[in-house]
């Protein structure tokens, strides 16, 4: 072709990449070992598995095989090396980190070729965003692990991390896991994928190079039954980090309930790219081209769903038509190239089989003229348009590079169409209209929400699902908290604060026990009316019927039972409905039409919360009364809950306003704001000790926040909390925002747990319980806070009270605004 062709046709040369020095590289290498200890070591099994070139199907290189005795090892030399490194400063931390991020650009081209090789995806893409992402994420949290002594002073490491990463980013996801990790002072044993271990084991000879303490990063290959089971299970690991599809997001929350293991999990998705009718279309084709056929559409937040407005939809299509017939598939390594390989046989017959689906149910398939490279595992871009929201294509994460058209006609069509997925990993919305875009924006169900952009990560901006994408965030500040844990949560001590919850009569043991019987008088107020001819009656005190509290009214017991209170010697003292499934139903329908609550202003939260503090401040001596007759502690420690209650509803009124976010500045012309927003629903059920404080620590930040609750009491202390309603009532709160549903806790709290339409349930009993609300917490991936039977001390506010609450109560979304012509 001479240059004239070239100018007519437009047509790009060859720009290969020498593939020569990553394949000298793993030929020194291969077959490689595992890293523990800094050492390479044989596996046990002594078996080796092949890595393989997707762009040829041909093997790269044999890696080991590690088994669960190699997990044992490894796991072993985290744990030993914990003990130092748990405790080495921050700045020493931060200069291995330091150290880390300048060996990734130094060896930043042999890193981007093994990953092309490894993987399939072009070279334009490793070398341009996979590995200086990999590096600013190094930098990026070297700055963390120099401040955590200032800025996470109430912390500390969590301990030994099991890390089991997939093979869409190898490297890119081995960095967002290691890098925080390692900043908060844990140690780690890091599974990667069975298609992609080179770019880690790279990665391995880098941590030799900068002289990482031995055992602080141990890395198995080998396959996901021996090696990634055997992490998730093993005792002396005290978290899980997990990057990959949500059904084994699913199991592993299985598999760790009440093992009281931490958990992150970072899963799948179906994102929506809405486009507006006044948006700059050639702006939003190469939008596309970035959402779904980058790294081949396997991205967990690729924008797969395009939702565009009907008056421009035909010509949307016809420009994205013309833009895929000159995308170019072939070599990964490739300059010139835009789309590489498919990373395995397995994963090209599953889009294929999906793809097929699609057809089959009536979607119509567009696929450019051009034919494939027949070696390798390749899959043309491929354009589904009339497209029903309910099939198959429209719902299932494909994993390819397939994108699903819809249309909408008004705003409010788009959020709810861009909703209508069990994920909320990501968004994007094109508008040249910011109002628009800005509108829309916090309506829609996702962790990352991209306005005239798509698939911009940085280490700055923290990463991470809503609903069935997962929980926990990767990145920001709001990512280090995956990898600590609160000071005084040391296990090893806690048995000195048990008598709290066993023995919640003597806790705080100060001051004489009054009597309950003398208390018990008092807080019946028993009178007596005198008749003119001198003769003295008795007066009944009224009967008071507890009822439950469902959408702001006073409701009885779907089972038409009730449940007897006792006081601690045994006479009782009151009844409470007792609750069922049904009544958990209402419950969570009325919380559900409360969810206005959310979109109102933070001040109006906060003088709601005020508001509350004061009414019950006006009740104090009968609250006060209540406590002393169901628990029989002293009149001056049950004073002392009912104030600490007035006081924690005066901090979160305070937080309500000012537990705001942060505007990050990645390095982009642009910002991104970081929103705390509300969860959505929160099942809570009480713990059994403090019946008014623990029911207070708990709804005050979760409404503070602007979720709107079901609450199950204390199971034998209810009546602090059926009194509450009242308070409620009288206090401007909406209806629907609280729901109090009272009976057996624990049979309460499973049915919340597998309730769909709970977005998060925190249980705070026993450890069988919290073993329990875990496993079923599975079902709609919700997220948890349990207390695996360890009691907490409600009246210290560093337990009971603070930050810990405010984060449980909010997930962050962040939205991206690039500016500029
Ligand atoms: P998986 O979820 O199976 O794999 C991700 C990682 O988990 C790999 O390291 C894998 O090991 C490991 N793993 C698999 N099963 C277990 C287990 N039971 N216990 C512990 N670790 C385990 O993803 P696949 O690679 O099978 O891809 C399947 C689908 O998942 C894709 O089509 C896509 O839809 C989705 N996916 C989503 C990703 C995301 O970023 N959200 C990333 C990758 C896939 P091994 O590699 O040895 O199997």
């Amino acid at each position: 072709m001479n240059v004239t062709e070239i100018f007519e046709t437009m047509e790009y040369g060859p720009a290969p990449e020498a593939a020569t020095p990553g394949l000298s590289w793993i030929k020194e290498h291969s077959p490689f070992g595992l890293f523990i200890n800094n050492q390479w070591v044989k596996p046990a099994s002594g078996q080796y598995i092949d890595s393989i070139n997707p762009a040829t199907g041909k093997p790269l290189a044999k890696v080991a095989a590690a088994n669960s005795a190699d997990v044992d090892s490894a796991v072993a030399a985290a744990r030993a090396a914990f003990e130092t490194w748990g405790k080495t400063p921050g700045h020493v931390r931060a200069r291995y980190m330091y150290a880390a991020a300048r060996h990734i650009q130094k060896h930043s081209r042999l890193l981007a070729v093994l990953e092309s090789l490894d993987n399939g995806k072009p070279i334009r893409e490793t070398r341009d965003i996979d590995i200086p992402l990999v590096a600013r994420h190094f930098y990026y949290h070297a700055g963390w692990a120099q401040l955590m002594e200032s800025e996470l002073p109430n912390y500390q490491p969590v301990g030994v991390v099991g890390q089991i990463i997939p093979w869409n980013f190898p490297l890119l996801m081995l960095a967002w896991k290691i890098a925080p990790a390692l900043a908060m002072g844990n140690t780690i044993v890091l599974k990667p994928a069975r298609y992609t271990p080179l770019t880690a084991l790279k990665f391995a000879e880098i941590i030799q190079e900068i002289g990482l303490p031995p055992g602080v990063l141990n890395i198995l290959t080998g396959e996901a039954s021996q090696v990634g089971e055997a992490l998730v299970r093993h005792p002396d690991i005290n978290k899980i980090a997990f990057t990959g599809s949500t059904d084994v997001g699913r199991s592993i929350r299985r598999a760790t309930a009440g093992s009281g293991k931490k958990l992150s999990l970072e899963l799948g998705g179906k994102s929506p790219f809405i486009v507006f009718d006044d948006a700059d279309l050639d702006s939003v084709v190469e939008g596309i081209v970035d959402a779904i056929w980058f790294n081949q559409g396997q991205v967990c937040c690729a924008g797969s769903r395009l939702l565009v407005q009907e008056n421009i939809a035909n010509r949307l299509i016809e420009k994205i038509r013309v833009r895929m017939e000159h995308l170019r598939i072939g070599d990964p390594l490739d300059k010139a190239v835009d789309i590489g390989a498919i990373v395995s046989p397995g994963q090209l017959k599953e889009i294929q089989r999906l793809v097929n689906k699609g057809v089959e149910e009536g979607a119509v398939m567009w696929q450019p003229s051009w034919a494939c490279p027949t070696e390798g595992y390749f899959f043309p871009p491929t354009l589904f348009t009339n497209v029903s929201p309910a099939t198959t294509i429209a719902q299932v994460e494909i994993f390819g590079p397939v994108l699903v058209s819809m249309t909408f006609r008004t705003p409010t069509e788009a959020v709810e169409l861009a909703n209508n997925t069990r994920y909320g990993l990501a968004a994007s919305v094109w508008s040249e209209n910011i109002n628009l875009a800005l509108d829309v924006a916090p309506k829609l169900k996702a962790g990352s929400v991209w306005i005239n952009c798509t698939n911009l990560f940085d280490a700055s901006s923290g990463f991470g699902g809503y609903r069935e994408s997962g929980f926990g965030r990767e990145g920001g500040k709001e990512g280090l908290y995956e990898y600590v844990r609160p000071k005084w949560e040391m296990l090893e001590t806690l048995s000195e604060d048990i008598h709290i919850a066993k023995d919640p009569m003597s806790a705080n043991g100060s001051g004489p026990m009054s009597s309950p019987d003398e208390e018990a008088e008092d807080a019946m107020q028993d009178q007596s009316l005198g008749s003119s001819n001198g003769y003295v009656a008795a007066l009944p005190a009224i009967d008071r019927t507890p009822k439950m509290f469902f959408g702001g009214k006073q409701v009885r017991p779907d089972s038409g039972y009730s449940r007897d209170v006792y006081d601690p010697p045994g006479r009782m003292i009151g009844q409470v409905g007792q609750g069922n499934r049904k009544d958990i139903r209402n419950a969570v329908e009325a919380a559900h039409a409360a969810s206005g609550w959310a979109v109102g202003t933070t001040h109006n939260r906060a003088q709601i919360l005020y508001y509350i503090a004061e009414n019950l401040s006006v009740r104090e001596n009968e609250f006060t009364h209540r406590i002393v007759q169901q628990t029989g502690r002293s009149h001056e420690d049950s004073v002392t809950e009912v104030e600490a209650s007035i006081s924690r509803l005066f901090s979160y009124a305070a937080w309500a306003d000012k537990f705001e976010g942060v505007v990050h500045r990645p390095p982009m012309r642009g910002a991104v704001l970081a929103m705390p927003e509300a969860i959505g629903v929160i099942g809570i059920a009480c713990p059994e000790e403090y019946p008014l404080l623990g029911f207070i620590s708990l709804i005050a930040p979760a409404i503070a926040m602007g979720n709107t609750l079901v609450v199950i009491p204390s199971q034998q202390s209810p009546l602090s909390a059926t009194d509450f309603y009242q308070i409620l009532e009288t206090s401007d709160l909406p209806g629907g925002v609280v729901n109090i549903v009272t009976g057996d806790r624990d049979m309460l709290s499973q049915i919340l747990a597998e309730h769909d339409d709970v977005d998060a349930i925190w249980y705070l009993g026993s450890a069988e319980g919290s073993k329990n609300v875990e496993l079923a917490s599975a079902g709609n991936m919700k997220r948890t806070l349990v207390n695996y039977g360890y009691p907490r001390n409600w009246l210290d506010t560093v337990q009971g009270e603070g930050e810990e609450f405010l984060r449980e109560s909010t997930q962050v979304k962040n939205i991206w605004i690039p500016y500029g012509e």
